[in-house]
């Protein structure tokens, strides 16, 4: 078979965790229509009770034409981010693309109402997933010579008067920072670290929180992150790196 050269990603292979539903999901359909071949990872089941699995996404892209493997990964168990990433460089040779999309979402908690345990969970997932994936990636994309890491921001991780609380809000500026100095680390190897700071989306895990409510008329569906993804998996650090973007200024402010 041919190669289409006029999707963008023919060729290359990204791994988005938290890929069973929402935005990963979303960001994992867009990488298979534009040519990737993609490892969705989510946990095996999830404790949150909310549909979607990983198989069911891959299954979704197969049917739509596309390739994807569906791995079971929680985040935040080295073990499984290292079984995660060897069966990616078994299964295709290479990792081009990293998103680090699975995270927790707590809002609306204040701090007297988050047990330590709902803490420790959402710090594992939000900022040790992101470390431990990229700790495990990152020698595979220097072997090549060049890579794309895109970490999930929010705009509760730079301004505390939008209400994300003491737990979002702390994990997500944590991810920004540490974005910005990995894309510092990585500048030499040619890879890319960004933050996509997606805006409010109506996402299923969204519509479990009440807090969401507040806003819900103006989120947008997670397929609007599509483009602005594919944007920065084709990016390397000799393009576009060590940023904070927002999705929607995508085509306005960058990505033109
Ligand atoms: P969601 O619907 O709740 O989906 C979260 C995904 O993360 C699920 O696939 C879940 O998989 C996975 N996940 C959670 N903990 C995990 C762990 N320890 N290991 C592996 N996977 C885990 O959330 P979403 O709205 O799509 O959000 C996706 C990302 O975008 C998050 O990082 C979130 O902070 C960020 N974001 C969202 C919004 C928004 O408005 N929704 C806005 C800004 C940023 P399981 O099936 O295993 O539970």
């Amino acid at each position: 078979m041919q190669a289409d050269d006029s999707k963008k990603m023919e060729g290359m292979v990204a791994i988005v965790t938290g890929a069973s539903r929402g935005l990963g999901r979303a960001i994992a359909k867009e990488f298979a229509a534009e040519g990737a071949k993609v490892v969705v990872s989510a946990r095996r089941s999830s404790p949150t009770g909310l549909p979607g699995t990983a198989v069911e996404t891959a299954e979704q892209i197969r049917e739509a034409g596309g390739e994807a493997m569906a791995l079971t990964c929680d985040v935040s168990d080295e073990e499984q981010v290292v079984a995660m990433v060897s069966q990616t460089i078994n299964m295709y040779g290479q990792i081009d693309v990293l998103v680090n999309n699975a995270g927790v979402m707590v809002l609306g908690e204040t701090l007297l109402d988050i047990d330590p345990e709902k803490w420790d969970q959402s710090v594992a997932a939000n900022l040790r997933g992101p470390y431990l994936c990229s700790r495990s990636v990152l020698p595979w994309m220097i072997g090549q010579g060049r890579g794309s890491i895109i970490n999930l921001g929010s705009r509760m991780g730079n301004d505390h008067a939008q209400g994300g609380g003491v737990l979002y809000s702390a994990t997500k500026a944590a991810v920004h920072m540490f974005s910005f100095c990995l894309a510092d680390e990585v500048r030499e190897h040619n890879i890319a670290v960004n933050i996509l700071s997606p805006g409010g989306l109506k996402t299923e895990g969204s519509a479990a929180i009440p807090w969401t409510q507040r806003d819900w008329e103006q989120r947008v569906e997670p397929e609007a992150v599509g483009s602005s993804a594919v944007y920065l998996a084709l990016q390397d650090a000799s393009t576009f790196t060590g940023q904070l973007v927002l999705r929607a200024e995508f085509g306005e402010t960058w990505g033109t």
